[in-house]
């Protein structure tokens, strides 16, 4: 088969591949002039890592993601330094990596508090019963289990801090999955994820895989006699990578219920500004500050990159990445990058109140629409599905990974998925 992929994400590299180890004829199209999707980085000619643009890590319990990089031979590059995450109480930071960390955290309170907490935990680690928790919001089952003095202080600002006016609307399957699956130990790739990236683009290629970048597909059609037409080029499938939105513009052809289906989809974009500075923020060695947004703080996260990744790979550049997940249509999304630094400063000193404008080397800020999918209660029956009504056309993208949260190692679960789907076609 003639086969085209829209995207060289995740999602579609590992489609690409596992459909060219078919034996099949598989072209990617990829808008950008680089592969990695939202989980690709930037460089400065002096470092030797890239950064991520979008703040990246991965689990432990990442084994989609992990075993397509053993499968690669790449296995020997990926590292699980030890990073330090943090809350905030009553304006001090605590560690917040580990259950002991956790249960000592003095914003869970004391006694039975702290019982609810451990209880809820390890219930939410243990059940796989998430559709029963689907038909609850996280905001109505957490108040009710884990206690309210638990819930406002540990997860309300996750969600507020995650989905904004919708932190009430977002599902208890949701929060089930972060709690069900997820490791404190996180990792990355040795040079960045756009090394890795590179290396997977690199590889595909080597097998025959053609990647064509700097090209944007703008329609997708039935073709006359038989198969899909591309922008006009023909082939015997389509995949899809991109966001429900994107796929109901490229083809609006496909039937009225499909289409609404994905029309009706919420997700959340995001802002996030990397800074390149001349000293570090956290004087305690920090990596991931978790900013409760009701605290007055511009951002949910502040992240200290070169306290997971050693700032000798950025030739002794300090890397911070704030970040924000927002509605769309906020400010921040009109916002120049000096106006949005102007409104990040302050905050900056509240971590480090040396902090000055002259330790700014340069900063970046990235922006998309479509960076978090927000699953409302009984979510399942909203995911479209893979194989579209539309003959020989497929679609995986962040939203159909539930009831499992967005991330590189779904992106890989639901390639792989759509490639079989093809495959079976
Ligand atoms: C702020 C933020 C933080 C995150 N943190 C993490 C994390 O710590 N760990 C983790 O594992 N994941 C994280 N993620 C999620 C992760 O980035 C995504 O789940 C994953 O990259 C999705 O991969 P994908 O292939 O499905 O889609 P994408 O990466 O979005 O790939 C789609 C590709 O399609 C291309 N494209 C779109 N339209 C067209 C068109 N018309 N023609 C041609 N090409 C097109 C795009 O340019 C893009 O390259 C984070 C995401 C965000 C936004």
């Amino acid at each position: 088969m003639k086969i085209a992929i829209l995207g060289a994400g995740y999602g579609g590299m590992v489609a690409a591949w596992d459909l060219r180890k078919a034996g099949h004829d598989v072209t990617i199209f990829e808008s950008e002039d680089y592969a990695g999707g939202l989980a690709s980085g930037f460089k400065e000619p002096h470092w030797d890592w890239s950064v991520e643009k979008f703040y990246h890590h991965w689990f432990q319990s990442d084994s989609e993601m992990l075993g397509l990089i053993r499968e690669l031979g790449l296995e020997d590059k990926v590292l699980f330094p030890r990073p330090l995450t943090v809350m905030l109480y009553k304006g001090k930071w605590y560690p917040f990596d580990s259950i002991l960390n956790a249960l000592r955290f003095p914003g869970l309170g004391f006694g039975i508090d702290k019982i609810r907490f451990g209880f809820v935990g390890l219930y939410l680690r243990l059940t796989k019963n998430w559709r029963e928790l689907e038909k609850f919001t996280a905001h109505e089952w957490m108040t009710k289990y884990a206690g309210k003095q638990v819930y406002e202080q540990m997860w309300q600002p996750l969600l507020i801090g995650k989905f904004a006016s919708h932190y009430k609307e977002v599902n208890m399957a949701w929060m089930w999955a972060r709690m069900h699956v997820r490791t404190t130990r996180l990792g990355t790739f040795e040079g960045g994820f756009q090394k890795f990236a590179d290396l997977f683009a690199e590889k595909l290629r080597e097998r025959g895989v053609e990647i064509r970048f700097g090209t944007r597909i703008n329609s997708i059609k039935r073709n006359q006699d038989s198969g899909l037409s591309a922008d006009g080029e023909i082939f015997d499938q389509v995949l899809v990578t991109s966001s429900p939105n994107l796929l109901a513009k490229l083809c609006p052809e496909l039937p009225e219920s499909y289409l609404k289906g994905l029309l009706e989809l919420k997700s959340m974009g995001a802002v996030v500004m990397t800074l390149s500075l001349k000293h570090a923020i956290s004087k305690e060695g920090y990596y991931w500050f978790n900013v409760p947004k009701d605290e007055g703080y511009p951002f949910l996260a502040l992240v200290e990159h070169t306290n997971f990744v050693s700032s000798k790979h950025f030739g002794g550049d300090h890397i911070v990445y704030a970040g924000d997940y927002l509605e769309l249509g906020h400010e921040y999304f009109s916002m120049s990058d000096e106006e949005l630094l102007e409104r990040f400063i302050p905050a900056f000193q509240k971590f480090n109140p040396d902090f000055k404008r002259e330790w700014i080397n340069k900063i970046w800020v990235h922006k998309t629409n479509y960076a978090q999918p927000i699953p409302l209660v009984g979510h399942s029956k909203n995911i479209p599905a893979i194989q579209t009504p539309l003959d020989g056309l497929f679609f995986a993208s962040m939203s159909q990974v539930y009831p499992w949260d967005r991330g590189t190692n779904f992106a890989v679960e639901i390639g792989r998925r759509a490639a079989r789907m093809m495959l079976d076609d």
